[in-house]
């Protein structure tokens, strides 16, 4: 039996994740779950799976163990930050899913590596933010990090198995093609965005993924913030990575060989699937995916993306190139932002600017320590919230 700690169990990867675990519940257990807001579907989640553990907001944890109790679940609350560091890091888990959004799990997901475990990563923004960081972490404590991503999963399964001993000229890979879908605004030009909602932005065509994201891939910011995943993932520059759109989302993205031999790896759009090859790698599992059907799906088109109206991705990449805690800031900025959007304090065009200026009045340092990182998660954070509240 495999024990799964799944940090954000109640969101959008996190429930898929559960989905897949309750298929092949013969080889994976559910230890230990996490949740933020939405506790009454994680009181749900723990009376069908009985983790052990559940680790909720410290404000709630009393309130939340006496839930537990009276449905008659065994699941003992742990609490707050520490309460996620303990899931990530327990010694019965070998497998912890990072699925908590933005930089809140950036140090669970830490504690996770630090722990030595296989990890599969959804949380982007925790890499995004302390890139070098995280990565040497991985391999000084021989942690097994798998993305979920579903095109940074497609590009490790278009890889060679041991890509990350040898560089790519070794190797004689070209360029990966990480796919972007366009998200629902693909084609808009600059001025037709500039009165969108959120209900429409949060609409995304292929994909169904928890606000935030969404919100990112509207933007582009999300192939921006993937961008930087895949450097520090595969150990790239920028400009080895192509970004192409695909609207129809069935393939999830590329890797270019020497000898002209493109791999892609295909699929429904579905988490189901990263998520089940991650859990079962080297092996393969069921994830309860449609199988693909060629002769129904639509054509395959190809473009460019528009980096003058989606001008995020762009921001992204200057961001990772100018390194340190540059990526860290912008991380911050785009969270707040998003937030605002959401909230209808700003338009959807102020997003870039806002995050644009974040970095513009912040000096960016060497980010080879946690502290100071989180340090300036915090003052890009308020430093956002106040050019909004200024604004507006
Ligand atoms: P959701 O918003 O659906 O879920 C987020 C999860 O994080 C929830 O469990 C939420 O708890 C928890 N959470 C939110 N804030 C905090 C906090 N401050 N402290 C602790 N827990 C918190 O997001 P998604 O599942 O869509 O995305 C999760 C991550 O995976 C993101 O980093 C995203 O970029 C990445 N990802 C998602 C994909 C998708 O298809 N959805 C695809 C690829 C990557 P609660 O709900 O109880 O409040
Ligand atoms: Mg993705």
């Amino acid at each position: 039996m495999i024990h799964i700690a799944i940090l954000g169990a109640t969101g959008s990867v996190g429930q898929s994740t559960l989905d897949v675990v309750a298929r092949n519940a013969d080889q994976y257990e559910v230890f230990a779950v996490s949740g933020y807001q939405r506790l009454a579907e994680l009181l749900q989640i723990c009376k069908k799976f009985q983790p052990q553990l559940a680790a909720v907001p410290e404000a709630a944890a009393a309130e939340f163990q006496q839930a537990l109790s009276a449905a008659g679940c065994k699941t003992q609350v742990v609490a707050g930050e520490e309460g996620l560091q303990l899931l990530a890091s327990t010694p019965e888990v070998e497998v912890v899913v990072a699925a908590i959004v933005g930089a809140a799990g950036l140090v669970p997901t830490l504690a996770a590596v630090k722990a030595g475990k296989r990890i599969l990563l959804a949380n982007k923004e925790a890499l995004v933010m302390s890139g070098a960081l995280f990565m040497d972490a991985v391999e000084q404590h021989q942690a097994t990090l798998l993305p979920i991503d579903s095109e940074h999963n497609a590009i490790f399964q278009c890889l060679p198995t041991d890509f990350s001993k040898r560089s790519f000229a070794e190797q004689g890979i070209e360029k990966l093609l990480l796919t972007a879908s366009g998200g629902p605004f693909r084609g808009w030009q600059a001025e037709a965005l500039k009165n969108v909602t959120p209900e429409q932005a949060v609409a995304h065509p292929n994909w169904s993924m928890g606000r935030k994201i969404s919100v990112d891939s509207a933007t582009l910011m999300n192939k921006g913030l993937e961008l930087i995943e895949a450097c520090w993932l595969f150990n790239v520059q920028p400009q080895q990575i192509e970004v192409v759109v695909h609207p129809q989302s069935i393939i999830h993205s590329m890797v270019s060989y020497r000898d002209g031999s493109v791999l892609a790896q295909l699929g429904n759009p579905d988490m189901r699937t990263p998520i089940a090859h991650a859990l079962a790698w080297p092996k393969r599992i069921a994830a309860g995916v449609d199988p693909l059907d060629l002769m129904t799906a639509s054509a395959l088109t190809f473009e460019k993306p528009d980096e003058i109206a989606f001008p995020c991705l762009q921001l992204a990449r200057q961001a990772f190139q100018a390194g340190g805690t540059a990526p860290a800031i912008l991380n911050a900025a785009n969270e707040v932002a998003v937030a605002a959007f959401l909230e209808q304090k700003i338009g959807f065009t102020h997003i870039p600017d806002i995050i644009q200026r974040v970095l513009d009045l912040s000096p960016i340092q060497a980010a080879n320590d946690l502290e100071l990182l989180l340090s300036e998660d915090r003052r890009a954070n308020q430093l956002a919230q106040y050019i909004i509240q200024k604004r507006h």
